[in-house]
């Protein structure tokens, strides 16, 4: 079932499931429809899928731009491969998640254009479901000698750990006997030991030079309410211990996970291993695989982080559209094509690196250009007289809707007397190669007339107030005899009597360094101050009618979006989700 399209790029995971799949590695798997352990699956069907791949996110703050490489990455794979990809709640923590998180992330990965369920089966699980199973395979440990209860305090623990250079000391509570270890595990899930006072480790090897194996941590004491077990259980798993478990109970061939969690993998194995030994789970295991996690620069992709800015006050809210959430950049006007586009752009590979955020912004003009209505927008507007056009005529004009698409139509708004046109498109003295208005010189206003500059008018401070020109009548565009008219300049306007006064908010990068944080500086103290400037500008008045998320380019300037949360009927509010150009190569605004 190697249903593999041409258009996905390779790389080293993909070779991975090529390899797999060649060698029939994961044929003989079965599946009994539902996570759970090897008796219960080998009643079950051949799996169905040729591979299993999961996303799995903890329910602790809301997804960000490393998360949907991650999305793109498992959901893709298991789409191009006839595999499936399980949404799965890692919520083994219990004082940091809650619902809010879950619907969040549900919506997030909907939204990017992924779907965990099928006629045939639907994967959406919760990793605290599997609290029974990890518990039962924990007396299955102990009993087995793989596991011992600690009492060392955590001073001591941390002093018998050893470093990296040197090996650490065994507990003197290792050697305890499986019965009495069973025992005091028993009693510290019966709620008998306060917190911090016993754990349960694994016994692997205190002087492994990989710090992982030394007898890590597999459940620790908690008396703290779960956001869907609630106060049933007072022991709660590590993060170690748990997800090798939720994989392969899950029937998960592949599981990717990111560089820092290399070193974790013996363990991972080791513990796998250990359960199949005990019969919990069949071979094939699951396998980990790493790969680099995306660093985008000038923001930042740490959950942590991020909701830092949130509670600081530094940004509106999750959803800000200067934040790389994923709720925040679809506010800012990205579309989930052009994210999926991003992550296809910067591939997987297996060295950390650091990606521009230009390519972002790229992906997002790449995927508007060709679909994005044109509009027109005049957001510091200037006055422009045209002297010679009667102050209650009214010209009617239109544009298409899209240059490449005639069939999207036309869209129109009149040519008047008075227009606004943008302030930086007039200079009284204009430097060397300024093609626009300057008295003297003509221009066309686009879908429009041609006009000459005869001057302007200034007030008492001596700034412009309104620009004067005369317009030529048989200059109007696509009539015959227009093209006579030679000009290089080719500007935007709008009708001041038809105009709508819109609400505009320009957005900058919220940091103004490229790696924020770097070097063990504060990350707040890279926030960018101007990364936001509010604005009433005119658009077209057909602009009345954008529904929220609609996305439009205003011509010379960027792609808009109307904001999904604070435009009203009748009164968009727009959003700069890019410009037209990458103006920030320069270092920054
Ligand atoms: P954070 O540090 O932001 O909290 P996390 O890794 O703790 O991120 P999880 O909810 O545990 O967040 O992550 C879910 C999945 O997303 C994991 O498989 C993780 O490897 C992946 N992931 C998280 N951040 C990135 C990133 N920057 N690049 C690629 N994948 C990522
Ligand atoms: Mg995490």
């Amino acid at each position: 079932m190697t249903d593999v399209p041409a258009s996905p790029a390779s790389n080293f995971i993909r070779s991975t499931v090529d390899a797999d799949l060649a060698s029939g590695t994961y044929a003989q798997r079965r599946w009994v429809g539902r996570p759970t352990i090897a008796t219960a699956h080998r009643a079950g069907s051949p799996d169905p899928a040729a591979i299993r791949t999961r996303f799995p996110p903890e329910p602790n703050g809301y997804l960000h731009i490393g998360h949907a490489k991650s999305i793109c990455l498992n959901f893709g794979l298991a789409r191009d491969y006839g595999g499936r990809c399980h949404l799965r709640f890692d919520d083994t923590n219990p004082e940091k998640e809650e619902q809010e998180y879950v619907d969040s992330i549900i919506e997030a990965v909907h939204w990017l254009g992924f779907r965990w369920a099928d006629e045939q089966e639907d994967n959406l699980y919760f990793a605290s479901d599997y609290f029974d199973h990890f518990y039962a395979m924990a007396e299955w440990l102990v009993e087995a000698g793989h596991a011992y209860v600690d009492s060392q305090n955590a001073e001591e623990m941390r002093a018998n750990r050893g470093t990296l250079t040197e090996p650490g000391r065994d507990s003197r509570f290792r050697d305890r006997a499986p019965a009495e270890n069973l025992r005091l595990l028993r009693e510290m899930g019966d709620g008998q030991h306060a917190e911090g006072t016993q754990i349960l480790r694994a016994k692997i090897d205190m002087a492994s030079p990989n710090m992982n194996l030394r007898d890590p941590a597999l459940y620790r004491i908690r008396f703290a309410a779960h956001h869907r077990t609630g106060e049933k259980w007072c022991l709660y798993p590590m993060y170690d211990y748990a997800h090798p478990i939720e994989d392969a109970l899950e029937n998960i061939t592949h599981s990717l996970c990111t560089l820092e969690f290399q070193d974790h993998r013996p363990l991972y194995d080791w513990l796998l291993e250990r359960l199949a030994e005990g019969g919990f789970f069949d071979h094939p295991l699951p396998q980990q695989i790493e790969f680099a996690r995306l660093n985008l620069s000038y923001t930042i992709t740490s959950k942590r982080k991020l909701q830092e800015l949130v509670q600081g006050g530094h940004v509106a809210g999750w959803d800000d559209p200067r934040m790389t959430t994923i709720v925040g950049l679809r506010r800012r006007g990205y579309t989930p094509a052009s994210i999926r586009l991003f992550c296809e752009r910067i591939g997987v590979a297996k060295a950390d690196s650091w990606v521009d955020m230009g390519t972002l912004e790229q992906a997002l003009r790449d995927d508007l250009d060709p679909q994005a209505a044109r509009a027109t927008a005049v957001l510091d507007p200037l006055r422009l007289v045209i002297t010679n056009f009667p102050a209650d005529a009214s010209e009617p004009c239109t544009a298409p809707v899209h240059p490449h698409l005639p069939e999207r139509g036309t869209r129109s708004f009149p040519f008047t007397r008075e227009l606004w046109i943008e302030r930086s498109d007039f200079e009284e003295s204009p430097p060397k190669g300024f093609f626009r208005l300057f008295p003297g010189n003509q221009v066309r206003l686009r879908h429009g007339f041609v006009v000459r500059c005869t001057g302007c008018e200034k007030d008492a401070q001596g700034n412009v107030i309104a620009v004067h020109a005369e317009y030529f009548p048989d200059s109007k565009s696509g009539t015959p005899g227009a093209n006579q008219y030679k000009v290089k300049g080719n500007l935007h306007w709008l009708s001041a009597r038809d105009a709508l006064l819109a609400e505009v908010r320009l957005y900058g990068r919220l940091f103004s360094e490229e790696q924020p944080g770097a070097g063990g500086a504060e990350f707040l103290a890279a926030v960018n101050p101007d990364s936001l400037r509010v604005i009433r500008a005119y658009v077209e008045s057909g602009l009345a009618a954008a529904q929220p998320e609609e996305r439009f380019q205003f011509e010379r300037h960027g792609y808009f979006v109307a904001d999904r949360v604070d435009s009203k009927p009748g009164a968009p509010v727009f959003n700069l989700a890019v410009s037209l150009r990458d103006s920030w190569g320069g270092g920054g605004k």
